[in-house]
């Protein structure tokens, strides 16, 4: 059994998606483990992204890409520059409202989840997926009105960063170790009527 973090951003509150973003996750046979609703500040949000060394290069790379498939010249052509610029437009985001924090557990529950959470740009997410399904959302109107991507969630992207994400934004008390009988449907071996 694997845990994720889960993070309904301030634009999924303002859009009343709570019910509809967490049912998504109910259905999906992953169980709810800790869940508050808070406000988030710009050092949670700047910690939350650093905890991976290598994020600023890697959003930094896929933003740039973003700008040369538009034909743009993306801003900066030194990725950790650009990887910067992202986190300063992420802390006005995350902070710009409530968000909901969450976290989900189940077999191989961080590629699920962020299967149900879809690809960072909504335009490109599939339908089907909560980034795909309820915005427009595009890297140009984002990068246009110099804007973090407002995708509604944050899942969280390998279980190594799920183990250090869910340690930033809880602690031991509120994560709940608990039965569903529902689990014995989904993984026992042997059940019956
Ligand atoms: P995620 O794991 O799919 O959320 O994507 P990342 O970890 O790469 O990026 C974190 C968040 O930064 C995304 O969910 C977006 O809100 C935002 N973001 C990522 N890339 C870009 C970008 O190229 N431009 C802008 N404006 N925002 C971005
Ligand atoms: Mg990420």
């Amino acid at each position: 059994m694997k845990k994720t973090l889960v993070v309904i951003k301030p634009d999924g509150v303002q859009r009343n998606l709570i019910g509809e973003i967490i049912s998504r996750f109910e259905r999906s046979g992953l169980k709810l483990v800790a869940m508050k609703m808070m406000q988030a500040d710009a050092k949670l949000v700047e910690k939350h992204y650093t905890i991976d060394p290598k994020w600023f290069e890697n959003v930094g790379n896929k933003a740039i890409e973003s700008y040369k498939k538009k034909g743009m010249t993306p801003p900066n052509s030194d990725p950790i520059a650009v990887g910067k610029e992202v986190l300063e437009r992420l802390k006005k985001y995350i902070t710009a409202g409530p968000v909901v924090a969450m976290v989900w557990e189940g077999s191989s529950a961080v590629p699920l989840v962020r299967k149900i959470c879809g690809g960072t740009e909504p335009l490109s997410a599939t339908c089907g997926t909560i980034r795909g399904d309820y915005t427009p959302e595009s890297y140009q109107l984002a990068d246009g009105a110099e804007r973090a991507i407002r995708n509604l969630v944050h899942a969280s992207g390998s279980t190594e960063e799920a183990e250090k994400e869910i340690a930033l934004w809880f602690n031991n008390k509120e994560i709940l170790d608990y039965k569903l009988i529902r689990d014995m449907i989904i993984y026992d071996v042997d059940w019956s009527f």
